[in-house]
C-alpha cells in the first residue's frame, strides 16, 4: 500500500539530535520505550484503521491486491465501479482478464493484477465455498496474496492477528525506531510479534501507516513534529 503524504498541523519543538537520545541498554529499558511508542501512538491515532473502502472480506483482499504499488487514494476511486460491475466473487472469477485489466488499469501493474484477482476468485470459488479463508495457511494459497495482504485481511477484515502487516511504512518506521535491524519483511514481522502484544498487532500496523503518512514520512521525516522525538535515535532525523 503506497500513499501519498497529507500535512498535519502539530506543534513544533526542536528536534533532539540522535546522540543526544539515550538507547535502551536492558530488557527493561527496552520494554519501557516500546510501551512509550505504542502510548504515543494511542494518542495520536487512537482510531487508525484501514484506509481502504471495503464492505466485506472479499472486497478488502481486492483492494489490498489493487494497492500494490499504488496510493489508497487511487485504489478507492477504482473500488466503487469494480464492484458494481463484478458484484460476487463469481462474477470476478468468470471476467474477461483484458476487460477486467482495462477496468484497474489506473492502479497500475495492471495485467498481473487482473491475473490475480480472478485467480483469486477461482480458487476461493473452487476450494473454499465461495468465502475468503480465515487462515493465514489457506489465504497464502490465493493468488496474489501474499503474507502482507493475508495480514491485512485476517486483521482488518477478521480481526485475527496472526501477524504483523509489513508496508513500506512499517518497514521504514521500524527501522528507524530500532524496533528491528532487518531489513525483510518477514523478518520485520517476526521482530515486531516479539516486542509488541499480540492484542495490538492489528492496531499497531494501521497507527504506524497513518504515522508514516503523516509525521515519519519517508524523506524528511516531520521530526519537529514528532511526538516519538525524545525515544527516537534514528540518523534520519530531520534536524533543521
Ligand atoms: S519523525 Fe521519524 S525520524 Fe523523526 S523523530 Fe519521529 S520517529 Fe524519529
Amino acid at each position: 500500500m503506497a500513499d501519498a503524504e497529507v500535512a498535519v498541523p502539530t506543534p513544533v519543538h526542536p528536534v533532539t539530535p540522535p546522540k543526544k537520545v539515550p538507547k535502551p541498554k536492558t530488557a527493561a529499558e527496552r520494554k519501557e520505550r516500546v510501551d512509550r511508542i505504542l502510548a504515543e501512538l494511542d494518542a495520536i491515532f487512537p482510531n487508525a484503521t484501514c484506509a481502504l473502502i471495503h464492505k466485506n472480506p472479499w472486497q478488502l483482499l481486492v483492494a489490498t491486491i489493487l494497492s500494490a504499488q499504488c496510493t489508497d487514494e487511487r485504489v478507492n476511486k477504482v473500488t466503487p465501479g469494480l464492484f458494481k460491475k463484478y458484484s460476487t466473487i463469481e462474477a470476478m472469477a468468470t471476467a474477461s482478464q483484458d476487460e477486467l485489466a482495462n477496468d484497474i488499469r489506473s492502479t497500475g501493474f495492471f495485467n498481473n493484477k487482473a491475473r490475480s484477482l480472478i485467480g483469486a476468485a477461482k480458487k476461493i470459488m473452487a476450494d473454499y465455498k465461495g468465502q475468503v479463508p480465515r487462515s493465514m495457511e489457506e489465504l497464502l494459497t490465493v493468488p496474489g496474496a501474499a503474507r502482507k495482504t493475508a495480514n491485512v485481511v485476517l486483521g482488518t477484515a477478521y480481526g485475527i492477528p496472526v501477524g504483523v502487516v509489513v508496508d513500506t511504512h512499517v518497514q521504514r518506521i521500524s527501522q528507524r525506531l530500532d524496533l528491528t535491524r532487518n531489513d525483510e519483511p518477514v523478518k520485520i514481522e517476526q521482530d515486531l510479534m516479539k516486542i509488541i502484544p499480540q492484542d495490538r498487532w492489528i492496531l499497531f500496523a494501521h497507527q504506524v501507516i497513518h504515522f508514516g503518512r503523516q509525521i515519519c514520512v519517508a524523506r524528511k521525516p516531520r521530526c519537529a513534529s514528532c511526538p516519538l522525538d525524545s525515544v527516537c535515535y534514528s540518523k534520519d532525523k530531520t534536524l533543521a
